[in-house]
């Protein structure tokens, strides 16, 4: 009895130890364009506050009845607005933490529950008010006769690839054979992917990760809308209990996902006024509800079906370069997929939990052939299913009529006769020919004509 009373003793005082006191196990920082985030590892929830200092700037965080047990001292701080990071006891109970600020930041704290990966977490994210550096600034290039047939160019616009690197920073994703990280070979991919869009005429890509920082699923999309995406892609990794499941899936949205969704974005006020613009260029706002609910169907039925065809695009030929988990597009309920008007896949590039899988994964060359899989998959379909108003459109017409086609072009403000001519894939001198020019000189309202491209 004796016995059974010290245990119990001893399980209730170390209870009420662990009870009285959390501990701080892990500090992290993570730095992304626009904020960075602290992440404290507890073993416990705590309540904290959070308040800023000015002259010098400073946040202070407080933790009630914590303790730190980890170490602060290779947090990077080289970017980001963190120069220094402090902490102390107050009142012998609580933990203070200390930021010396580089300038002034909007603090956000929050508490997350433990999921899969993680313990209890104090979550502090600092929103620059000022654009910090990060790391390498490429300066903005602007040679003067491309930007001025960019920006008259406007009936021949590219199409817009948001390229979505899966997880990242505190996210690591799916940890595969041999340690390697779902978050780093999908950044890798999605870079290569990028390059190859970028020497394509008539892609822009967009990166909407672009570095080791995590985005929110809905904030990914939201960047793809501002970036007037046409299509988003969103690479990922598989990881699966057995080592022996392997091979390359894609993903669209789910018929019943896409359903419910468009029903959450008419409700969510905020969210259909951030579609101004997007469904085909009709806004929501000024339209019946019932109109604008079918609207959003329609857009969200058109987004699904190009996701699909265009999803099987890339499927062919990842199957060219490796194995293929489905032959088929699968649809799940991804939030990244449910954008109702851009079309929207998710690529899992292969299982990083199988060793083969993971070993070909990590290396650049198969990367490399990842890439071009998937660049080729969209190549392919834009190049016969172009957007209207695109150059691909453009010369997916032009190749159907004779090249001797006549058209006419109105000269507007900032037009050159050489810009003109480079635009319509002609010379100058034969622009000078078909209209009897003289001279290079042309007016503003002048209608001239130009060989149809
Ligand atoms: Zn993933």
């Amino acid at each position: 009895m004796r016995i059974v009373l010290a245990v119990l003793l001893f399980v209730l005082q170390s209870l009420w130890l662990s009870a009285a006191y959390a501990d701080v196990k892990g500090v992290r920082l993570w730095h992304a364009p626009e904020s960075s985030r602290l992440v404290f590892d507890l073993n416990q929830a705590s309540e904290h506050k959070i308040f800023t200092l000015s002259s010098p700037d400073r946040l202070v965080i407080d933790i009630y009845g914590a303790r730190l047990n980890a170490s602060m001292d290779d947090l990077p701080m080289k970017t980001g607005p963190v120069k220094k990071i402090r902490s102390g006891m107050r009142n012998k109970t609580d933990l203070r933490i200390v930021l010396d600020l580089a300038h002034k930041v909007d603090p956000k704290s929050f508490q997350l529950k433990p999921n899969k990966k993680y313990g209890h977490r104090l979550v502090v994210d600092l929103y620059h008010q000022v654009k910090v550096p990060q790391g390498k600034i490429t300066p903005l290039k602007i040679s003067k006769p491309v930007f001025e047939v960019k920006d008259t160019l406007k009936n021949k616009r590219d199409i817009i690839v948001a390229i979505d690197a899966g997880h990242g920073g505190e996210d690591p994703g799916a940890i595969g054979h041999g340690g390697v990280r779902e978050k780093k070979v999908v950044l890798a991919i999605a870079k290569k992917l990028e390059k190859l869009l970028k020497k394509e005429k008539g892609f822009k890509p967009y990166l909407v990760r672009k570095g080791d920082y995590y985005i929110g699923l809905r904030d990914r999309t939201k960047h793809a809308r501002k970036a007037n995406a046409d299509l988003f892609i969103s690479i990922h990794a598989d990881a699966f209990s057995s080592p022996k499941a392997s091979g390359g899936s894609v993903f669209a949205l789910s018929q019943k996902s896409a359903t419910s969704e468009a029903a959450r974005w008419l409700a969510d006020k905020e969210n259909a006024s951030d579609l101004i613009g997007g469904v085909g260029g009709l806004s929501l706002d000024d339209k019946e509800d019932l109109l604008a609910g079918v609207l959003l169907d329609l857009s969200m039925t058109a987004s699904l079906s190009i996701s699909l065809e265009l999803g099987g695009k890339v499927l062919g030929s990842m199957g060219k370069i490796g194995r293929l988990h489905k032959r088929h597009v699968e649809q799940a309920g991804f939030a990244v997929l449910k954008s109702p008007d851009i079309p929207s896949v998710l690529v899992e590039t292969g299982f990083l939990s199988n060793p083969s899988e993971a070993r070909k994964l990590k290396g650049s060359n198969y990367q490399n052939k990842m890439a071009k899989a998937i660049f080729k998959g969209i190549k392919g379909y834009f190049q016969t299913s172009p957007p209207v108003g695109t150059y691909l459109a453009s010369i997916k017409g032009g190749s159907n009529k004779k090249s001797n086609t006549i058209t006419r072009y109105t000269i507007s403000a900032g037009d050159t006769l050489s810009v003109i001519a480079q635009r319509h894939a002609t010379s100058m001198a034969k622009l000078k020919s078909l209209n009897g020019l003289k001279s290079s000189s042309i007016r503003v309202g002048q209608v001239i004509k130009v060989p149809a491209s």
